[in-house]
């Protein structure tokens, strides 16, 4: 039996290449793809990152399903975190409901559940060392002074203090396009400058950013394998821009598509999904399996979850979504058509 691998023992985190910093930007990228080698087997460390905005639905089973598939079959380590940082948006009761019931699924994590609302310490340290960097200020622009503009070079002044003001990650505006390889989208590229400009990293509410966070949390737990939806595919240049500012090597992406309502929207919280319920006789785990391109066989949908998860890491086959960034969900987990926003 393979030992499975326990972060920060037999997993330490690979060195970043010495000169990322100092590489000139339109060569950066390239940097970063040979930093973000594969990582050695055994030495796999992914996860699944919910927000407690509702409970888990088909769309969520999917993302969760895929990162554990892809730990587990590189005989990795599975950790869930829950990212808590927004509570006007949480739903009471949804945190409990996402453990319970990937549970029932057997979807098994590995260590104890990292809440993110714990984590504030960390965050303001975070923050702090890029400030000290000069790469993070603090802004006091409103929507209104933006017209719907990135933000770049503004802040000539610093904020009012006595307001409410945001905190910032400053964009070089001469920077070339960052680019990433990912394990199932291929090449993906965005201009800093032209597509994302200085970006939140603390909001003016004093809530944490998503994208610092995630990175704090990630690096923290030495997590180096990332599979997520493909809805998150446009956060990943600013969260690199975060990893090269610390000087930390970042982990390797995939990201797998969404699933469609009848109309093409997403399935999400924001749209209503259904919720999921428990479903031991597997056939839920085998519909998921179908739509993520594993051909699971037929005679497999009925003998439980504990069957159909042992099958599915065994012959777990990721690039079977090369380039698909979104397919219908089983009919069963539409809405019905009197549900569906127009
Ligand atoms: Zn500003």
């Amino acid at each position: 039996m393979i030992q499975l691998c326990r972060a920060g023992a037999l997993c330490p985190r690979r060195a970043l290449l010495p000169t990322l910093m100092s590489t000139p930007t339109a060569a950066l990228s390239d940097a970063l793809q040979t930093a973000r080698s594969q990582p050695e087997p055994g030495c796999y460390i992914g996860r699944f990152a919910p927000s407690p905005t509702g409970p888990l639905h088909f769309g969520s089973l999917l993302a969760a399903l895929a990162s554990y598939l892809d730990a587990r079959h590189a005989n990795g380590q599975w950790l869930l975190r829950i990212e808590d940082l927004d509570p006007p948006r949480e739903e009471p009761g949804a945190s409990h409901h996402i453990l319970s019931t990937l549970e029932a699924y057997g979807l098994n994590w590995d260590g104890s559940v990292r809440y993110q609302s714990q984590r504030q310490a960390a965050y303001q340290h975070g923050l702090q060392q890029l400030a000290d960097k000069g790469v993070a200020f603090p802004c006091g622009c409103s929507r209104k002074q933006l017209q719907g503009r990135l933000h770049l070079r503004h802040c000539l002044n610093p904020p009012d203090r006595s307001q409410d003001y945001a905190w910032r990650f400053r964009v070089d505006p001469n920077s070339a396009p960052l680019c990433f390889q990912d394990r199932l989208q291929g090449r993906v590229c965005l201009s800093p400058a032209n597509d994302i400009g200085d970006f939140v990293i603390r909001r003016r509410d004093q809530l944490w950013s998503y994208q610092l966070a995630v990175v704090l949390d990630d690096r923290d737990q030495g997590i180096n394998q990332i599979v997520r939806g493909i809805d998150l595919i446009d956060s990943t240049q600013r969260q690199l821009l975060i990893y090269q500012a610390f000087d930390w090597s970042a982990p390797q992406y995939a990201h797998i598509p969404v699933a469609t309502e009848a109309n093409g929207q997403k399935l999400s919280k924001q749209n209503l999904a259904l919720p999921l319920q428990p479903d031991p006789s597997g056939q839920t785990l085998w519909l998921a399996l179908d739509w993520l391109r594993q051909h699971p066989p037929v005679a497999l949908q009925y003998e439980g979850n504990p069957s159909v998860l042992q099958w599915a890491i065994q012959h777990w086959q990721p690039a079977a979504l090369n380039g698909i960034h979104g397919l219908p969900a089983p009919v069963s987990f539409q809405r019905s058509p009197a549900g569906l926003r127009s």
